[in-house]
């Protein structure tokens, strides 16, 4: 589809005055037709009715528009007019996007909270930018310099944390005639002035973008570095790449959510784009109460000064939580584009699917499985296809890594939106409702879940972190594997049965369970666990199981074994704060050998016909 949208969009132009004004001729919900819209392009955005809704042409047939609105059309009469704009749904891009809460195509929340004292009026026309802020801008280019698309012409400090490059937009270039010396300016300010082979160009901080398209870049590259979630099962056992592509499916309250906010809150992105799509309100009031109070660990500063809010919850219109992804992946790509590394969490990809499918029932569209649309998978891929680790222009790098919530009803993953997704992503973070019923949190089945990222990743993990991390994460994901199958054999002849060295396997598999893989979003300290800390608590676990292995050789009874204090201990691990983790870390591992080796030397004094009986 994008090369059609690309095609379409390329052709856009100004309306004339005769050809601008069409009539609506009918109204099914957030889809209307509209006739005598002469010269009117695909994908073009129009304003609908008397109070100028934003919609967009999704079919044209002869002199017949159908249009998708972003807005609620209760009310909408046939007779109304419908204006062409001569653009595709464009978002602006500048600075003033961080910290901001838009709606999927990119109205601010919070400007038009306060303009109609309510949610959210219908056609109302608030900038997405503020057009009054002045930004200090510093130059980087002199005039005579040869610039093109993806050069700096200067910086502007966005937030705390955030260095906002102005950039020479896409497909433009030229000598820089003329650059605004050091000081404030407004986003519709000329800040440079390029002459090229068309003349002279003005060049503002403000650009903007159609959604469906993806900006341009060099090339794409294989992702390599972990992007680093504190989050032990994911970085340690699924570990995502920058610029990588994961799902998390799971059935109702089994944590996609919490998992998502512990990505915006913890990971270490550059710039966070955080996507609400079609579920609750709440949840992102919870964002935005708890994000400003928060810490980013990374820079120190509020989390709010990386992030862009991007809410179409269940009670706003369907056709805007439609766009909100690609309004979301746009804002993503201008991020990347200078230089970052960008994480977009879209929770959840199934509303998002579900929006399409409304739209495409209203279009009376010959529907696929469950009723989606035969685009669902091409619609599922030009999304996530604008993630990757990118070659930019301007000789930098940047990234976007996306994570997709899926909400699968009834938690089976055989639906067309989790399989299609699946196809897709090279994370998958399966969540299981039997773990969420056990409160196992989070609630990633070990077992399924997987990460085609490994080998590339684990290079990360033993030049930043230790060599020996893969054969430490190959071991433990051995003896999980052992545990099921050991389970199998326990539910028929009970534990008992089993040798020694395997029940003692169970007690070890237990402690990674509990200890390692569980770990509590909402505790202060265990909420974040940096990759050195994974390491080394895992390193401790999988070294009592080896040391309590070669100590069963040697005559230790299980019941020794279950007694020990260092177990106790090992449970609080994840609990050391990031002061003092490392110093206690080394107690514990010279207590554990301490320990066994008492253990040892008590087995040495009983008499030899006592270890006979064991
Ligand atoms: P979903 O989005 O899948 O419907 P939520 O993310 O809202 O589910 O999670 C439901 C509940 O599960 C949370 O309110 C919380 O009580 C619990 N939960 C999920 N993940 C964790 C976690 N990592 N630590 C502690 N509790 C969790
Ligand atoms: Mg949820």
């Amino acid at each position: 589809m994008e090369e059609k949208v690309e095609k379409s969009i390329s052709r856009m132009k100004e309306p004339s005055e005769e050809e601008a004004e069409g009539v609506v001729i009918h109204v099914a919900g957030p889809v209307i037709e509209a006739k005598n819209l002469r010269g009117v392009e695909m994908y073009e955005v129009v304003e609908v009715g008397n109070e100028g809704l934003i919609g967009e042409v999704i079919e044209l047939e002869e002199d017949v528009a159908t249009i998708q609105v972003y807005e609620e059309t209760g009310g909408l009469k046939p007779g109304e007019p419908v204006i062409r704009t001569g653009e595709p749904l464009s978002l602006e891009l500048g600075p003033g996007l961080i910290e901001q809460i838009y709606d999927g195509i990119q109205r601010p929340l919070e400007g038009i909270l306060e303009e109609t004292g309510d949610f959210i009026r219908r056609g109302v026309d608030v900038p997405p930018l503020d057009e009054d802020k002045k930004w200090e801008f510093v130059p980087v280019v002199e005039e005579g310099d040869e610039v093109e698309q993806g050069d700096i012409l200067g910086v502007v400090e966005e937030t705390k944390t955030v260095e906002h490059r102005v950039m020479v937009p896409p497909n433009k270039k030229g000598t820089i005639k003329d650059i605004a010396s050091k000081g404030e300016y407004d986003i519709d300010e000329t800040i440079a002035v390029l002459g090229n082979k068309e003349g002279e160009e003005e060049i503002s901080m403000k650009q903007r973008w159609p959604v469906r398209v993806g900006r341009p870049i060099k090339d794409k590259k294989q992702p390599g570095e972990l992007l680093v979630t504190g989050q032990r099962v994911l970085d340690t056992f699924f570990p995502l790449a920058k610029g990588g592509t994961a799902a998390i499916p799971g059935g109702f309250g089994t944590g996609k959510t919490v998992i998502q906010h512990q990505l915006a809150k913890w990971s270490d992105a550059d710039i966070v784009v955080y996507v609400g799509c079609g579920e609750r309100g709440n949840e992102m009031t919870e964002v935005l109460r708890d994000f400003p109070e928060l810490e980013d660990p990374w820079s120190g500063e509020s989390l709010m000064k990386r992030t862009v809010l991007i809410a179409n919850t269940s009670n706003m219109p369907v056709a805007a939580r439609e766009a909100s992804v690609f309004s979301g992946i746009t804002i993503a790509e201008y991020y990347r584009d200078m230089g970052y590394n960008v994480a977009l969490m879209a929770d959840s990809s199934s509303r998002w699917a579900e929006a399409l499918r409304e739209i495409s029932g209203r279009l009376e569209e010959m529907p696929g499985e469950e009723g989606f649309p035969a685009y669902l998978a091409s619609e599922l891929a030009s999304f996530y296809e604008r993630a990757g680790s990118c070659r930019l222009y301007g000789g930098r790098e940047g990234s976007i890594s996306v994570i997709g919530a899926v909400s699968p009803s009834g938690g089976d993953f055989s639906e067309p939106v989790t399989q299609n997704t699946l196809r897709i992503v090279q994370v998958f973070w399966a969540l299981d409702t039997e773990l969420k019923n056990r409160r196992h949190f989070p609630a990633v089945d070990w077992l399924s879940s997987y990460s085609l990222y490994l080998d590339e990743i684990s290079e990360w993990w033993e030049e930043n972190v230790n060599e020996h991390w893969k054969s430490l994460r190959r071991e433990t994901m051995r003896l999980l594997e052992k545990e099921s199958e050991l389970e199998e054999i326990v539910q028929l002849v009970g534990p008992d049965a089993l040798p020694p060295s395997d029940q003692f396997a169970l007690q070890a598999a237990r402690v990674i369970r509990e200890d390692f893989l569980q770990q509590n979003a909402f505790h202060e300290v265990d909420t974040f666990c940096e990759p050195e800390k994974q390491f080394r608590m895992l390193k401790l676990m999988m070294e009592l199981y080896s040391t309590g292995l070669k100590a069963i050789e040697k005559g230790v009874s299980m019941d020794d074994l279950a007694a020990m204090e260092i177990l106790e201990k090992i449970s609080r691990m994840s609990n050391y704060p990031s002061e003092d983790w490392e110093e206690r870390f080394n107690d514990l591992e010279m207590e554990l050998n301490e320990e066994f080796n008492e253990l040892e030397e008590t087995l040495e004094l009983s008499s030899p016909i006592e270890k006979e009986d064991r």
